[in-house]
């Protein structure tokens, strides 16, 4: 089947682009080449067109999304928030998979090509959550591509066990070795490193850690991490979720990890969070891919959140003060390309010969994409719509 989308914006121009098998086989400017009889042609009317947005950091397997609206129940810490995780896990009556599965789609229909999901390893939910996002996982496998990190949500050191559960996560189909604050949730940054380290060589996989530690001892964990990701030969397979520590220190006292970061090929995950959003003009000019996503929707950490990454992309804008379409821009591509690098995800981008994998968001520029959340109007994959 050929299809051709009509007068849409791509990096500024208005094109008409033309899908034949799930493949771009054109594109023109708009209205340059008359579309052969029987063509399907749909009008974007100068709409945008960009890839499809990335969801670089979600947790499926924790959501009540599906489930009937919960009250927010505080915490003061980190580990008090996750007591109560669990004690609100052991009420909840809806089964995770339907949760996670009504979660995924919708972030499927709102632009998102691909997520990379932490999934909770510890003693008590053991691999019951990895089992659900993995069979979530198939069941979406022609509407978006899923990646999932063996996420320690109770430390390594503290949850005796919990090494030999994410061993057996990562054979069972988890793509990523996780961990969690070396210093805050382990108090034994090299214990806490070398376990985890050791799990990605023994199995040849990249990692994905959650640092919320903040201040200078924040910045040592993220050299170290770099260190240790230069010695085991994993640039670019390497990142860091929340690095709340450059956001939590003056530009100048952060500029050296950077350097570090960059050299070491880790990139970082922000999510714009209030207070301790990493300098992502900073730190991307430094030469560190920076990629966002939702975190936590509607789940025991947070009643927020939102299955569309332009609400994420917003939100990430506002709290580094962005205002003009240059850093509106900046933020797009982190939402997108920034994510693709990250994941590692291969055929990106829209260009003829590629997959026709697309987004048609309700907005008439990039920037104003990012800035007015746009929703998505149109979701292609393979030239299908999601
Ligand atoms: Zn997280």
């Amino acid at each position: 089947m050929t299809e051709r989308l009509r007068n849409g914006r791509l990096d500024g121009a208005l094109v008409d682009v033309t899908i034949s098998d799930g493949v771009i086989v054109g594109i023109d400017p708009a209205d340059a080449i008359p579309a052969p009889a029987g063509m399907t042609i749909t009008y974007l009317d100068g709409r945008v067109v960009m890839p499809p947005t990335v969801n670089g950091h979600a947790h499926l397997d924790k959501t009540f999304w599906g489930s009937p609206w919960r009250a927010h129940r505080p915490g003061r810490s980190v580990h008090e928030r996750i007591a109560h995780e669990r004690a609100i896990r052991a009420e909840e009556s809806v089964p995770q998979l339907p949760r996670a599965l009504a979660l995924g789609r919708a972030m499927a229909r709102a632009g998102v090509g691909a997520i990379r999901t932490h999934v909770d390893i510890d003693s008590l939910v053991r691999l019951d959550g990895l089992e659900a996002v993995l069979a979530a996982r198939e069941a979406l496998a022609d509407a978006v591509e899923i990646q999932i990190v063996a996420f320690p949500q109770s430390g390594v050191l503290a949850d005796t066990g919990v090494v030999d559960l994410m061993e057996a996560a990562i054979t069972s189909g988890a793509d990523l070795v996780g961990g969690l604050d070396p210093v805050g949730i382990d108090s034994d940054m090299s214990a806490h490193l070398d376990i985890i380290f050791r799990l990605a060589e023994k199995h040849g996989v990249g990692l994905d850690i959650h640092l919320h530690d903040t201040g200078h001892p924040g910045l040592k964990e993220i050299e170290e991490i770099c260190v240790r990701t230069i010695a085991l030969g994993a640039q670019g397979r390497v990142a860091i979720s929340h690095a709340f520590a450059l956001g939590s220190v003056p530009i100048s006292e952060m500029q050296s990890t950077a350097d570090i970061l960059a050299e070491a090929g880790v990139s970082v995950m922000t999510n714009g969070p209030v207070g301790t959003t990493p300098p992502v003009r900073a730190l991307r000019a430094a030469g560190v891919t920076v990629f966002t996503g939702s975190d936590g929707i509607r789940d025991a950490w947070s009643p927020y959140g939102s299955p569309s990454m332009t609400a994420v992309a917003r939100q990430l804008s506002y709290q580094s003060e962005f205002y003009e379409d240059i850093d509106l821009e900046t933020v797009a591509d982190i939402t997108t390309q920034g994510g693709a690098t990250a994941l590692g995800l291969r055929d990106y981008g829209i260009r003829r010969g590629g997959p026709a994998d697309l987004v048609v968001f309700e907005a008439s520029t990039v920037a104003e994409v990012i800035a007015s959340a746009a929703p998505a109007n149109l979701v292609l994959r393979a030239g299908r719509r999601v």
